[in-house]
């Protein structure tokens, strides 16, 4: 009588093992085509964020250049002690300081004062 009984346990048991196995596998397939779907979309996304990258570049090239172009043609400001006010060097002269610095020297294109800076090493 036991036999049977536990015949009977044991089948319930493998029918039980075999649903949640089967499920499993189910589970497992439908996440690896979930996956693969999710890895399309995320390449289709690459792919559209990309493209926006690839249409943006004229906007930020017109930004990083001016920089460089202006400091070789910068003209050099000194500070006017009679105007009070920063005036252009047109002829600045270099000088060396008894401290052995360099710096400029102009007159004041305005008031004609002497126009005095200094110049980074
Ligand atoms: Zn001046």
């Amino acid at each position: 009588m036991w036999q049977l009984l536990l015949g009977l346990v044991v089948g319930l048991v493998l029918g039980w093992w075999l649903d949640w196995y089967l499920s499993r596998q189910e589970g497992a397939s439908l996440r690896e085509e979930m996956d693969r779907k999710n890895a399309t979309i995320a390449k289709l996304q690459k792919e559209l964020l990309t493209s926006q990258k690839e249409a943006e570049p004229p906007k930020r090239a017109k930004r990083t250049r001016p920089p460089s172009a202006e400091k070789t043609e910068e003209v050099v400001q000194a500070y006017c002690v009679k105007c009070k006010e920063h005036r252009p060097m047109n002829h600045p002269r270099r000088v060396t300081l008894s401290n052995g610095r360099p710096a400029l020297k102009d007159t004041c294109p305005v008031c004609g004062s002497g126009l005095f800076r200094m110049v980074k090493m």
